[in-house]
């Protein structure tokens, strides 16, 4: 697949504020933030979007998950929090390199637009 600004940020060519690091994922802030916290987790692995996945990603899709979850604990969203993963043009998705939106921090609206 193509290289994006989230393949730049693994291999350390552009900064990031990186709030997790590990052999499967990297999390770390939005340079647009839409919440008080907003997180990005992604893999390591260059997977382009949700639609490209399969059942050999079920763990790390898992992992991905589990640690948006421990950031949310981590980052004090004891009131809530959303996880988003924008797919496709339709979904909204900008950035052609999997990743998980950890929003908090307020009351998200519903539906989303
Ligand atoms: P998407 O729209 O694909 O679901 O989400 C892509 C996200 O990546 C957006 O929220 C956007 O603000 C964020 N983003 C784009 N470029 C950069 C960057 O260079 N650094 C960081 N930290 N976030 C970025």
């Amino acid at each position: 697949m193509a290289d994006t600004i989230f393949g730049k940020i693994i291999r350390g060519d552009i900064p990031a504020r990186i709030v997790h690091d590990d052999d499967r994922c990297l999390a770390f802030h939005d340079v647009a933030p839409q919440a008080p916290v907003h997180v990005l987790v992604i893999p390591k692995q260059p997977i382009p979007s949700l639609a490209a996945t399969t059942a050999d990603d079920r763990e790390l899709l898992g992992h991905l998950v589990l640690v948006a979850t421990n950031l949310a604990r981590s980052l004090g969203l004891s009131d809530g929090y959303r996880l988003v993963v924008n797919c496709g043009p339709d979904g909204g998705q900008s950035v052609d390199h999997l990743h998980v939106h950890l929003l908090g921090g307020r009351r998200l609206g519903w539906p989303p637009g």
